[in-house]
C-alpha cells in the first residue's frame, strides 16, 4: 500500500487527527491512522484524535437533527456502492416522537463484489474508527442497537472490530451512559456465510435475522420495516469511518476535497494487471489514469492497458481509451460504466476480455438467490453463451442473444440489483468489446496468442493429468 502515513513517533496531544498526505501529496485522511505501530487499538487511536468526535457532539449540546445536519451538508454519499447521500439516508428514520418502535443500524461489511477489498484495511487497521462512525451515526438516528455484518472469510476483520467494541465498552464508549451521557448504545457482531447476496441490504436483513438470504421486494424500506420490520438504516463501513472527520473538520472541509458533486476522499482499490495492486485514498474526481500511473505503477510488465472494470465487476468494463475519466459517481457514468465501489480491475493487451465476462458471469450465476426467474434463468444463459463463445462454439447471433436477455433482466426488473449486475457488464462488453466477441466466433477460437492460452489453461489441469 502506499498510502503509507507520516511516521509519528510519539503520541500528539492535540484533539484532532494530524492532517497527513500521502506520497502524490494529497490530503489522506481515512487511511491517515494505518501504519502506526497497534493502530487497531484504543490507546493510538485515542492518541490520534479518536473519540474526539463522539465526545464533540455528546458533551456539546449537539441535537440528533444537528448531527445529521452536518452530514448532510458536507454531501458524504455512500461508499458501498449506490453513491447514495448518507444524511439523506438517515433522514428517513421516523421521528421516534410518532413512531416510538425500536430501531436499528445494520453496518454492511460484507464487502462481497469482486475486486473490493478497501472496508477490510479499515476494519483491521483502524477499527475503532468504524466503533465511533457506528456511534455517531446511531446518535444521529436515535437508535440504541447497532449490527456489524461482517463477511465470514473476514476473520481477522471481526476479530479486531470485535476486539475494539469490547475496548470501546470497556472505556465506557460502549453501552448505557456513553461519556456519563444519557446516550446508550450497543453493538453486536455477526459473521456472514460468504454469500454475495447478502451485501444487499434486504438480502442482509434477512440474514440477520437467522434466514436465508433472500433479499425482500422494496417497498416497504428498510428506515420504515427493516430488521424484524423496525425501523432500519444499512450503512457501509468506509461511509461510516469518514463521519468522525466531517464532525471534528466540518461540512466545509469536507466538500474542500473531492468534487462538487462527489466531495470527499475515497478508498479505491485497484487490482489485475498492475505493478502495485493496492488500496488507496484518493479525493473523488481524480483520474483513473492518475490512479493507475501513480499509485499503481503503471500496467504491468511494460504492457499495454486494453479494458478495466471502474468499480468492481458489476460495473461495466470500459476500453482503455476511457482511462482519463475523473473517478466519481456522475464522470463514469457518463463514460458509460458506474464509480460502485471504486474497486478498479485492469486487464493488459494480453487478456481475453471474453474470458474475463464468462468467470463474470458464472460468478453471478453462481451468486443468484433464484427468487426472480429473469435472474435465476438469466444468469444462467449469459454464462452458457459466454463459455461458448470464448471456447470458440459461438454463433454470430448469440451478441444479439446476449443483449436481448441483458435487456429482460434490467433495469429494475427483479427484487434486487444482482440481474442488474450481470446485464450492465453484459451490454458493456457487447457495446465496447462486440469486435472481440465476433472475433472468437469467426475464428472458432480465442483470437490472441494461441500458446499462451494453452500454457494458461495447462497451468489448470493438475500435474499429471495430461497423461
Ligand atoms: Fe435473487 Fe436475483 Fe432476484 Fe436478487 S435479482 S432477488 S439475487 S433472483
Amino acid at each position: 500500500m502506499s498510502t503509507e502515513p507520516t511516521k509519528i513517533t510519539s503520541p500528539t496531544k492535540t484533539a484532532l487527527p494530524p492532517k497527513i498526505t500521502s506520497p502524490l501529496k494529497r490530503e489522506i485522511y481515512l487511511l491517515s491512522r494505518v501504519g502506526l505501530r497497534d493502530s487497531h487499538t484504543l490507546p493510538v487511536y485515542k492518541a490520534h484524535g479518536g473519540y474526539a468526535a463522539l465526545e464533540q457532539v455528546l458533551t456539546g449540546g449537539f441535537t440528533p437533527a444537528q448531527v445529521i445536519q452536518i452530514v448532510k451538508d458536507s454531501g458524504l454519499r455512500g461508499r458501498g456502492g449506490a453513491g447514495f447521500s448518507t444524511g439523506l439516508k438517515w433522514s428517513f428514520m421516523p421521528d421516534p416522537a410518532k413512531d416510538p418502535r425500536p430501531r436499528y443500524l445494520a453496518v454492511n461489511a460484507d464487502e462481497s463484489e469482486p475486486g473490493t477489498c478497501k472496508d477490510r484495511v479499515l476494519m483491521e487497521q483502524d477499527p475503532h474508527g468504524l466503533v465511533e462512525g457506528i456511534l455517531l451515526a446511531c446518535f444521529a438516528m436515535r437508535v440504541k442497537t447497532a449490527y456489524v455484518y461482517v463477511r465470514g472469510e473476514y476473520r481477522l476483520s471481526h476479530e479486531r472490530v470485535a476486539a475494539a467494541v469490547a475496548e470501546a465498552r470497556a472505556a465506557g464508549l460502549v453501552g448505557a451512559k456513553i461519556l456519563g451521557t444519557d446516550f446508550a448504545c450497543d453493538i453486536w457482531m455477526h459473521k456472514g456465510a460468504g454469500a454475495y447476496i447478502c451485501g444487499e441490504e434486504t438480502g442482509l436483513m434477512e440474514s440477520l435475522e437467522g434466514k436465508r438470504g433472500h433479499p425482500r421486494p422494496k417497498p416497504p424500506f428498510p428506515a420504515g420495516a427493516g430488521l424484524w420490520r423496525q425501523p432500519t438504516t444499512v450503512n457501509n463501513v468506509e461511509t461510516l469511518a469518514n463521519v468522525p472527520f466531517v464532525i471534528t473538520r466540518g461540512a466545509d472541509w469536507f466538500k474542500s476535497l473531492g468534487t462538487p458533486k462527489s466531495p470527499g476522499n475515497v478508498l479505491i482499490g485497484i487490482s489485475g494487471h498492475v505493478e502495485r495492486p493496492g488500496v488507496y485514498e484518493l479525493p473523488l474526481g481524480i483520474s483513473a489514469r492518475t490512479v493507475l500511473e501513480e499509485c499503481a505503477g503503471g500496467v504491468w510488465k511494460g504492457r499495454k492497458l486494453k479494458a478495466w472494470i471502474p468499480g468492481g465487476s458489476s460495473t461495466g468494463l470500459l476500453p482503455a481509451a476511457k482511462i482519463d475519466v475523473a473517478m466519481d459517481h456522475d464522470s463514469i457514468r457518463e463514460a458509460g460504466s458506474m464509480l460502485g465501489t471504486g474497486a478498479m480491475i485492469m486487464l493488459d493487451e494480453t487478456a481475453c476480455t471474453v474470458r474475463a465476462m464468462q468467470v463474470i458471469a458464472r460468478f453471478y450465476e453462481h451468486e443468484s438467490c433464484g427468487q426472480c426467474s429473469q435472474c435465476r434463468e438469466g444468469t444462467e444463459w449469459l454464462h452458457q453463451i459466454f463459455a461458448r463463445i470464448e471456447r470458440g462454439q459461438g454463433r454470430m447471433e448469440d451478441i444479439e442473444l446476449l443483449s436481448s436477455l441483458a435487456n429482460g433482466m434490467a433495469p429494475a426488473k427483479t427484487i434486487c440489483a444482482l440481474a442488474d449486475a450481470a446485464a450492465i457488464p453484459t451490454h458493456a462488453i457487447v457495446k465496447n468489446f462486440r469486435a472481440e466477441l465476433e472475433e472468437h466466433v469467426r475464428l472458432g477460437r480465442c483470437p490472441l496468442d494461441v500458446e499462451r492460452h494453452a500454457a494458461e489453461l495447462t497451468d489448470l489441469v493438475p500435474e499429471g493429468a495430461h497423461a
